[in-house]
């Protein structure tokens, strides 16, 4: 019999009860949560292109030519010009033969890598990849081999000890997600060509915030013709909604024919797409937005690190203020609440026990005033926690 409310139980014991936020206003530097205004430092809309005029009059244009849903899978009659033309955006905006869009960044992971890799295969998986990284190794049946967290001494043993299996994939995020810390990507690319194995990498962070261009990991290291395949997600940086996978012709045309995720599901709405396209020319047109995410989590990073805070290495707009245990984390982010401040606690499964943070994202529509503000009461709860 299952006993559901015996394993509820054992969550609300250890501190990991989940329950849901609400959002009564958009989800803007300044924002409404439960009717009390409170200053955003959790929300992907690192450029703020989801409340851009243009972004908006982009959707309402699709819909009220093509309506509010596209009414079928693309492979059936759910494929419009507007698909194609965000496609195209895509792989000319990542420099590859060709892109295909995905309902959501989850499912382009899960579909990718579950249709890549077989039973014959190998995937080498970081330990901190996203959950729908570890979602698409199991449904690929692949012999799914853990290397710890950036751990390249770990990789190489790892690619030693698993030979002889028909494809070998190194799959990665870009940016970790609860870290904010770039995947070595040098060292990765170097032990794929050493030892014959594809590279994929999950840019849903990465997409249009790093990189000389905002177009990502690769950029950022200058490796873009080393990376087989890249995932990203139009939920973050684009403001929209939708996942996409960029890469050769040839990939691209097998995961038309063999992505599950793609095949079987209704794509993406009119109105998404075309706001996803609008959101991608403008990233490419105002390079400015990046130079201000990145010299406000620069900002944020150094304030809080002088303060004495605890947070993981990274230099990307997803700040890690290490707290300990999840209970703790969760008194801090309170704290903050009261003082209106939004930022999150993240706890276990999501990262190891005792590692228990508060993860703050920028964005470059937060102010200087809007730093400050926030700065200050980290230091305020910090310091009657004894956090620092
Ligand atoms: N990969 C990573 C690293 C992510 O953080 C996320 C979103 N949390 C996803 C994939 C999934 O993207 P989407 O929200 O578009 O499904």
């Amino acid at each position: 019999m299952l006993d559901l409310s015996t394993e509820l139980d054992r969550i609300e014991k250890k501190g990991l009860w989940r329950t849901l936020r609400r959002l009564d206003a958009a989800n803007t530097a300044e924002t409404t949560i439960e009717s009390k205004q409170q200053l955003l430092l959790s929300s992907n809309n690192y450029l703020g292109l989801a409340t851009d005029p243009r972004l908006k009059e982009a959707a309402i244009k699709a819909i009220n030519e093509y309506g509010t849903g596209s009414g079928g899978a693309r492979l059936t009659t759910g494929n419009l010009h507007l698909h194609e033309e965000l496609e195209q955006t895509i792989a000319s905006f990542k420099k590859t033969e060709a892109a295909l869009l995905f309902s959501s960044g989850y499912l382009a992971n899960v579909g990718t890598i579950s249709s890549m890799a077989g039973k014959a295969d190998l995937i080498l998986s970081d330990a901190y990849n996203h959950a729908s990284i570890i979602d698409g190794c199991r449904l690929s049946k692949a012999k799914t081999v853990v290397y710890g967290h950036v751990n390249m001494d770990d990789l190489q043993n790892k690619l030693i000890e698993n030979k002889n299996h028909r494809r070998r994939f190194i799959v990665t995020d870009g940016v970790f997600s609860m870290d904010g810390n770039i995947a070595p990507l040098p060292e990765i690319t170097l032990l794929a060509a050493k030892h014959g194995a594809k590279v994929i990498v999950d840019d849903a962070h990465a997409t249009s915030v790093i990189g000389e261009n905002g177009t990502g990991t690769a950029e950022y290291f200058g490796l873009e013709s080393c990376v087989d395949i890249t995932i990203g997600t139009l939920s973050k940086a684009a403001g929209c909604e939708g996942g996409f996978v960029a890469a050769s012709r040839l990939v691209i045309d097998y995961l038309r024919n063999r992505a599950r995720t793609f095949i079987f599901q209704t794509s993406l709405s009119p109105g998404v797409v075309a706001a996803a396209t609008t959101g991608l020319h403008i990233i490419n047109s105002e390079p400015e937005r990046r130079q201000i995410l990145a010299a406000n989590a620069d900002f944020f990073r150094t304030e809080l690190r002088s303060l004495g805070f605890n947070l993981v290495n990274g230099e990307t707009p997803i700040l890690a203020v290490i707290i300990g245990e999840a209970e703790a984390a969760c008194q801090f982010s309170s704290r903050l609440e009261e003082e209106g401040i939004f930022a999150p606690a993240i706890r276990p499964p999501t990262v190891p026990d005792g590692e228990s943070r508060i993860r703050a994202t920028l964005m470059a529509t937060h102010t200087k005033e809007h730093l400050q503000q926030a700065i200050s009461s980290f230091e305020k709860v910090g310091k009657d926690m004894g956090v620092i």
